[in-house]
């Protein structure tokens, strides 16, 4: 009876060179094999020139590399890139490319689908089948450094967790994944350059903050009023603001990391003075950033962009009150790859 091959990525290094002293060789072969894994992103055993044919049988007898596939890339008229990505059981997550004059970002899935159920969102109407492995994420990031490439003639230079799922229900597998972007041993980029975008998760923002992570932090508020926001991502009435304030003032004391809030303004929802003054309040406490986006609509029209009137309105608050605000405009409209748009449309 064949035994069930191993996903070869889910060991780590020393496993790894403990399983080729096992094999009556040397530790440095897994050295040798975890760089052709990580840092040369193998596809498959063969692909590894330096190791021997037979150990190479031995390896395909005992293990996979469950890479993912970009089963189909769009490009959107203003740049933008958007992967559909399957993955080795078929299940299929979607990533983005956004460059822009300096930068190229790339906005990652961290779930198949979502665990919460923001109603604005076009993938909290996709089921949440499963979390994505660490290898599953790292791939995202290696398939936009290389559209990167070869695009824009540049490498990837910044990520953000922002695509399908949310990251903090899958928080060790999110934070392997990261270990790897940054080790020198996977793509060696910088943490100052990856946010991970959160709707709150109280608990889990308070284990970031003692484990002192290194990478940036955003939250989707959208509201500062437990009422509206729980009518809007209902899941609030789990995590309501009063624990989500208590978490990020005790990220703050622990990081002193600034902290970004992404926010959307609509229509009869949250675009009054009053939804503008409680936002106020609730991030007061720590140095912080609002970025107000664009709505993208995702269907019925139960949600409208509030009028440029109401973004002015948020704007000047805020920046009366000291708090950093930008306005972004959305990308990728066009393939529905924005904010909110990803649901494996095709
Ligand atoms: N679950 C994580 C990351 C994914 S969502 C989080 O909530 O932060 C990425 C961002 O897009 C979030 O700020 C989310 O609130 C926002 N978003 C979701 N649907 C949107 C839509 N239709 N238009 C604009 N932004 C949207």
């Amino acid at each position: 009876m064949e035994t069930k091959k191993r996903d070869i990525r889910a060991l780590t290094k020393d496993q790894l060179r403990n399983f080729f002293v096992e094999q009556g060789d040397k530790p440095f072969r897994g050295n040798q094999v975890y760089e052709w894994l990580w840092q040369k992103s193998a596809h498959d055993f063969d692909a590894m020139t330096n190791i021997s044919k037979e150990t190479r049988q031995m390896l395909e007898d005992n293990f996979v590399i469950n890479h993912i596939r970009v089963d189909q890339m769009q490009r959107s008229s203003d740049g933008t890139i958007k992967n559909a990505v399957r993955l080795h059981d078929g299940l299929v997550v979607e990533s983005v490319l956004i460059p822009t004059e300096t930068r190229t970002t790339a906005c990652v899935s961290s779930q198949v689908g979502c665990s919460l159920d923001c109603r604005f969102c076009a993938t909290a109407r996709l089921k949440r089948m499963r979390n994505l492995n660490p290898d599953e994420i790292y791939d995202q990031v290696v398939a936009i450094d290389n559209e990167s490439r070869l695009y824009f003639d540049r490498p990837l230079s910044n990520i953000v967790f922002m695509g399908m799922g949310e990251p903090l229900m899958n928080y060790n597998n999110v934070l392997k994944a990261i270990d790897k972007i940054t080790s020198p041993e996977g793509l060696g980029m910088s943490p100052k350059r990856i946010v991970v975008s959160t709707s709150g998760v109280p608990k889990i923002i308070k284990k970031m903050a003692d484990e002192e992570v290194k990478f940036g932090l955003a939250v989707s508020l959208h509201s500062a009023i437990d009422e509206v926001r729980t009518s809007i991502m209902p899941f609030n009435s789990t995590f309501p603001l009063k624990d989500l304030r208590e978490a990020l003032e005790y990220w703050y004391s622990k990081t002193k990391n600034r902290i970004t809030y992404e926010y959307v303004v609509w229509k009869g929802i949250n675009d009054t003075q009053e939804a503008a003054d409680a936002l106020v309040k609730f991030c007061k406490f720590a140095p912080s950033k609002v970025n107000i986006i664009e709505y993208n609509p995702i269907d019925d029209g139960e949600f409208q962009q509030a009028h440029s009137s109401a973004v002015e309105m948020y704007q000047n608050t805020l920046e009366r009150n000291g708090i950093t605000v930008t306005v972004r405009r959305s990308r990728g409209k066009d393939i529905d790859a924005a904010c909110g748009q990803l649901a494996n449309k095709s």
